[in-house]
C-alpha cells in the first residue's frame, strides 16, 4: 500500500495550489491524485479554444438533469479532467468578486473568512502584469494580466456603456466593481496558465510531492470517524493511497460531494435507498448547489474579422445595479461581451455574430447533486435548479434589457447587425420570461454543495474540515457558502491557499 501524510483529491484549482504549498515543506510527503491526464497541449495553452474542451479528455462531458425552469431542457455542465482541473478548461477571467461576499460568509458562522482577512490569500497567489498595489500583488505563481489583442468592439463596448451612464472601470478587482471595462485573464504572454501550469509545474520535482495521473479515486475509507485512505483505479487495478494525516478532498464541486457520498457520508435514508452502507449522516451533502444563470443576446456583425489565438472570447464586462434587487450590494448584474459570436463557432475559426450574456450575479435557486446509483463510474445527477426563484429571472431580464440598450447606441451599432435572439419582436415581459426559459444556460460556476457553516445543514466547519469525521477536510468550490459576485475560479484558488494554511498549523 501506498502511503503519503496529506493525500490530495483532485487537482484543480483547489488542488494544485494545495499541493504545491504543502509541499513546500519538505519535511512532510504529499501524494495528488488526479482522475485525468497531463492536460497540458496545445489546445489547453492556447485562450481561443477553451469552448472546444468541454467533452474531450480534458472534460468530464457532464450535463445537468432536465430543468423545469429551462423549459424542461438539459444543459451542459462541464468540468474540467486532468491537471488544473476545471482551470484548464475555463474562460480565464480573473475576477474576485465584491467584498460583502466575504464577509457575508465571516458573518454566517465562519471566522477568519471575511474580507480583510482573504485578501492577503489573493495577493499571495498573483502576479499581477499593473504591478503591486494595496489591492494586487506581485510575484506570486498566477500570473494576472491585460488581454493583448482586443477587438475594437470591446473598446466600443465600453464607450456604448459609459455613453448609457455606466461608467468606466479599468479594474473589476479594485476599490469597486461597477461599471465597464476589458477583463484581466489568467494568461501570461497570450498563453493560459492552469493552477497545474502556474502552481503545480514549479513543484513537481520535489522529491517529496508524488502526482498520480489516470488516479480515479472511488471512495475515500473512513475507519470509526476518520479518514484513514482512499481507495482509487488506475485503470488497471484498484489501490489504495494511505493517508497518515490527513485526506483532502478537492474534486469540485459535483465530484467532492459525489466521492462523500459514495463513501458513506451524506443523507442517510438517500444513501440507504442506494445500497451505500452510511458511515457518517450528513444530510447538507451535495445541498445547496448554485450556479450563475447565463442570458444571451446574439446579433450580426457587419465587417467579421478571425479571432486571434490569444482572444478569452469573453473581453469586456459590465457590472450593474438593479432596482429590482435590494440586498446591501452596489451590483447586480455581470455583462461579457464576446465579438467574435457563439463560442463554438469563433473557436473554431467561424466567427458568426456577435454575443453579449447577463449574469445574476447572486442567484437564489438552490439545487442538488445526487448519486444516480451506487457504482462510482456512473454519473452523478446535477440539478442546479435554475430560475426556480422568480429573482433569478427578473434579473435576467433587466440584464437583457440593459445590453440591447447598449448595443443600440451608435458606437456599437457600427459593429454590429440585426438581433437574432432573443430576437427583436420579444419584448413583453411574458415574452422575454419565455424566450429565456427556452435559451438560457450557465456560466459553470457551481458552488455550494459541501456548505461551509456551523448548522446542522452544513459540511464542514471554518478549518473546512468536514462535520463529525477526523482528518478529512474539503477544499473547492463547494465549500463556498454563497456563490460570490463574479467567476469562481480565483475565490477558489484563495480557499486553497487559506486552506493550506488551516493544514500546515494543525498539529497532527
Ligand atoms: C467552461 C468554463 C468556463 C469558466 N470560466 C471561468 C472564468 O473565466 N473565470 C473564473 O473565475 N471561473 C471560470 N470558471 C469556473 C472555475 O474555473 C471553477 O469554479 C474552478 O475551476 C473550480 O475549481 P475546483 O478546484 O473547485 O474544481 P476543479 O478545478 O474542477 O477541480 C476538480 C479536480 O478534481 C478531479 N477529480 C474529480 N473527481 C475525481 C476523482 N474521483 N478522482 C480523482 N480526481 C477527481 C477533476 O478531474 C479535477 O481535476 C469556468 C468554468 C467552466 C466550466
Amino acid at each position: 500500500m501506498d502511503s503519503a501524510d496529506y493525500v490530495i483529491v483532485g487537482a484543480g484549482s483547489a488542488g494544485c495550489v494545495l499541493a504545491a504549498r504543502l509541499s513546500g515543506d519538505a519535511g512532510c510527503e504529499v501524494a495528488l491524485l488526479e482522475a485525468g491526464g497531463q492536460a497540458q497541449g496545445e489546445q489547453v495553452r492556447q485562450p481561443s479554444q477553451w469552448p472546444l474542451l468541454w467533452d474531450r479528455d480534458e472534460g468530464y462531458g457532464y450535463s445537468t438533469t432536465l430543468q423545469p425552469g429551462y423549459a424542461s431542457r438539459s444543459v451542459p455542465c462541464p468540468r474540467g479532467k486532468g491537471l488544473g482541473g476545471t482551470s484548464a478548461i475555463n474562460a480565464m477571467l480573473y475576477i474576485r468578486g465584491d467584498p460583502r461576499d466575504f464577509d457575508g460568509w465571516r458573518d454566517a458562522g465562519n471566522p477568519g473568512w471575511g474580507w480583510d482577512d482573504v485578501l492577503a490569500c489573493f495577493k499571495r497567489s498573483q502576479d499581477q502584469a499593473r504591478g503591486a498595489s494595496a489591492l494586487h500583488g506581485i510575484g506570486g505563481e498566477l500570473p494576472v494580466s491585460d488581454q493583448i489583442d482586443p477587438h475594437p468592439m470591446s473598446l466600443a463596448f465600453i464607450d456604448a456603456a459609459q455613453a448609457q451612464g455606466h461608467g468606466v472601470n479599468p479594474d473589476f478587482n479594485g476599490p469597486r466593481q461597477g461599471g465597464a471595462g476589458l477583463y484581466q485573464t489568467t494568461t501570461r504572454g497570450g498563453e493560459r496558465f492552469s493552477t497545474a501550469r502556474a502552481f503545480l509545474d514549479p513543484a513537481r520535482h520535489r522529491a517529496n510531492l508524488q502526482v498520480l495521473t489516470r488516479a480515479r479515486v472511488l471512495r475515500i475509507v473512513i475507519e470509526k470517524d476518520r479518514a484513514v485512505a482512499v481507495e482509487f483505479f488506475d485503470g488497471t487495478q484498484v489501490r489504495c493511497m494511505r493517508a497518515r494525516r490527513e485526506v483532502l478532498l478537492c474534486a469540485g464541486a459535483i465530484d467532492s460531494p459525489r466521492l462523500l457520498m459514495l463513501s458513506g457520508v451524506g443523507d442517510a435514508t438517500e444513501l440507504q435507498a442506494l445500497g451505500i452502507g452510511v458511515r457518517h449522516s450528513l444530510p447538507g451533502v451535495g445541498r445547496n448547489l448554485c450556479d450563475h444563470p447565463g442570458s444571451g443576446l446574439v446579433t450580426g456583425v457587419n465587417e467579421p474579422r478571425p479571432m486571434p489565438a490569444s482572444s478569452v472570447h469573453a473581453e469586456a464586462g459590465l457590472f450593474t445595479r438593479s432596482e429590482q434587487i435590494d440586498d446591501g450590494y452596489d451590483n447586480h448584474i455581470q455583462y461579457f461581451l464576446m465579438p467574435y459570436g457563439p463560442l463554438t463557432n469563433a473557436a473554431r475559426g467561424r466567427p458568426v455574430g456577435a454575443m453579449a450574456i447577463a449574469q445574476a450575479l447572486r442567484p437564489r435557486s438552490r439545487g442538488t447533486v445526487r448519486l444516480r446509483s451506487a457504482d462510482p463510474m456512473d454519473t452523478p445527477l446535477i440539478d442546479p435548479a435554475y430560475f426556480t426563484h422568480a429573482d433569478d429571472l427578473k434579473l435576467q431580464i433587466e440584464g437583457i434589457r440593459t445590453l440591447r440598450k447598449i448595443f443600440a447606441s451608435p458606437v456599437m451599432r457600427s459593429f454590429v447587425g440585426a438581433e437574432f435572439a432573443p430576437g427583436a419582436g420579444v419584448q413583453s415581459d411574458a415574452a422575454m420570461e419565455a424566450a429565456l426559459r427556452l435559451s438560457s444556460g450557465c456560466i459553470w460556476h457551481p458552488v455550494g454543495t459541501c456548505r461551509m457553516g456551523p448548522g446542522p445543514g452544513d459540511v464542514v466547519d471554518a478549518q473546512l474540515r468536514v462535520h463529525g469525521l477526523q482528518a478529512l477536510r474539503v477544499v473547492d468550490a463547494s465549500v463556498m457558502p454563497q456563490i460570490t459576485s463574479g467567476n469562481t475560479n480565483a475565490p477558489t484558488i484563495m480557499i486553497a491557499e487559506k486552506a493550506s494554511d488551516m493544514v500546515r498549523a494543525a498539529v497532527h
